[in-house]
């Protein structure tokens, strides 16, 4: 570590020497609240979303025939993983008590990842604003209209732009592609190639860059700002995008009701979410926190080169410091997570929402990848198994956290969820090759 700022903060937190060094990392946040409260979002912005989502129900279900089943609704279920478990606990020789969960977000209709909640939902959100400013379409209308060559050609004129690190550059793409936007994504050097192909197949523009997702992100903006016609979104700013994250917890309140999965303070809720910038974790933190309250307890998970969000949170600074300036390269297979700086307004929101953070080197990530696929036949992409480390983590770093909120003899009744957060779409010889990766 380099300069002044730097020496100070080491002194400060203690715990920033073994990020810089790339160790494995569990961080406790001593700032979450039993009742959290922000003032840079609301409940009722998560409703707007969901409405706006089920207006779009008709029309999404006729583009998209994948839909159909689900009547529209972009969801996934929660899975158990038994075997996993048992996997996990051998390997890691450690006792997870409780149940463990899949969330399936890696089978997320439509472009396979978490960023198809957030993505497509600000695409959705934007087309509806620009269709009935032009009074083409009028809310009460069957949005199934949308469907038609009157409205592609009407969406021609507009653009939307994003930066990305790959799959929300695919969300937005697949979907603004389809209602006949153009489409540019600025794609990081971390984006994969099929990514990029998938996305040009479809008819998007995408411009790539030797640089990481900020200069991608920060590239887009510029740009965009230069053309009036031009609708960017701003993966390090987004309420929208935090918004259509959000929706998924009152969907899971739903899907854990129905399976009788009990939470509240004899039987907590843990969940494990991989995190880049923050949005989509952060989204989906936000909601349970608020249906939940303190039952829920929620830690977020990053690259041990990329951990830009517990930098962020444990020294205060969010996105004033950035993992470079501590001397990490921000480089990792975790793709998705690929990122050196958190978003500017997630972190302050979740500094009084989440316990906290841990970090996971990449040779791990695969050697869960292996362990997924030879106990559940699982395949999630390498982003989405920082997940798995939370129960492992939390077992064996997390007593203390465990103690002060009296949870150490509820954890028999406990669930842990992982999020997995991506997947269904990376082709085939993408996974055998990560299988390689790592021997058990
Ligand atoms: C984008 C992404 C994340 C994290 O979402 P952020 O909003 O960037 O924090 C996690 N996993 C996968 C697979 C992703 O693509």
């Amino acid at each position: 570590m380099k300069n002044e700022r730097n020496h100070e903060l080491l002194e400060q937190y203690p715990q920033l020497k073994e990020l810089a060094k790339k160790d494995t990392v569990f961080w406790e946040n001593t700032n979450r609240m039993k009742k959290p409260k922000t003032m840079h979002f609301t409940m009722s912005e998560v409703e707007d979303a969901e409405e706006t989502l089920q207006r779009f129900s008709s029309y999404l279900k006729v583009v998209f025939p994948e839909l159909v089943k689900s009547d529209g609704l972009i969801e996934s279920t929660i899975e158990e993983m038994a075997e996993m478990k048992n996997a996990l606990e051998q390997r890691y020789d450690v006792s997870i008590p409780g149940q463990l969960l899949l969330k399936c977000d890696h089978n997320l209709p439509i472009s396979g990842s978490i960023k198809a909640r957030g993505g497509i939902y600000e695409v959705l959100k934007h087309a509806e604003r620009l269709a009935l400013a032009s009074g083409k379409l009028k809310v009460e209308d069957d949005y199934v209209v949308l469907a038609t060559e009157a409205f592609q050609s009407f969406f021609r004129h507009y653009t939307i732009a994003v930066g990305s690190t790959g799959n929300l550059g695919l969300s937005i793409g697949i979907m603004g592609k389809k209602l006949g936007f153009n489409v540019v994504v600025h794609m990081s050097s971390d984006a994969k190639k099929w990514k990029k192909d998938l996305l040009r197949e479809k008819g998007a523009t995408v411009i790539e860059y030797e640089a990481d997702y900020s200069v991608a992100v920060e590239q887009g903006r510029q740009e965009a700002i230069q053309d009036p016609m031009c609708h960017f979104i701003d993966d390090e700013n987004s309420k929208d995008l935090f918004a259509g994250y959000a929706v998924a917890a009152k969907r899971l309140k739903g899907q854990l009701e129905k399976a009788n999965i009990t939470v509240n303070s004899a039987h907590p809720l843990f969940v494990y979410l991989p995190c880049g910038v923050g949005g989509g974790p952060g989204g989906v933190a936000y909601g349970l926190r608020e249906l939940f309250g303190e039952h829920v307890h929620i830690f977020f998970a990053e690259p041990v080169a990329s951990p830009c969000m517990t930098l962020g949170l444990m020294t205060g600074l969010h996105d004033e410091i950035s993992v470079e300036d501590i001397g990490l390269d921000n480089k990792t297979e975790a793709d998705g997570l690929a990122v050196g700086r958190a978003s500017k307004f997630v972190g302050k929101v979740m500094d009084t929402y989440i316990s906290g953070c841990y970090t996971v080197k990449d040779e791990e990530l695969f050697t869960s990848l292996a362990l997924a696929m030879e106990s559940e036949e699982l395949f999630l992409e390498p982003s989405a198994h920082a997940g798995m480390f939370g129960p492992i983590q939390l077992m064996k770093n997390g007593q203390k956290y465990l103690e002060k909120h009296h949870l150490t003899d509820k954890m028999e009744q406990a669930t842990h969820i992982v999020w997995a957060t991506g997947g269904s779409m990376v082709p085939k010889e993408m996974r055998e090759d990560y299988l390689k990766q790592t021997t058990l």
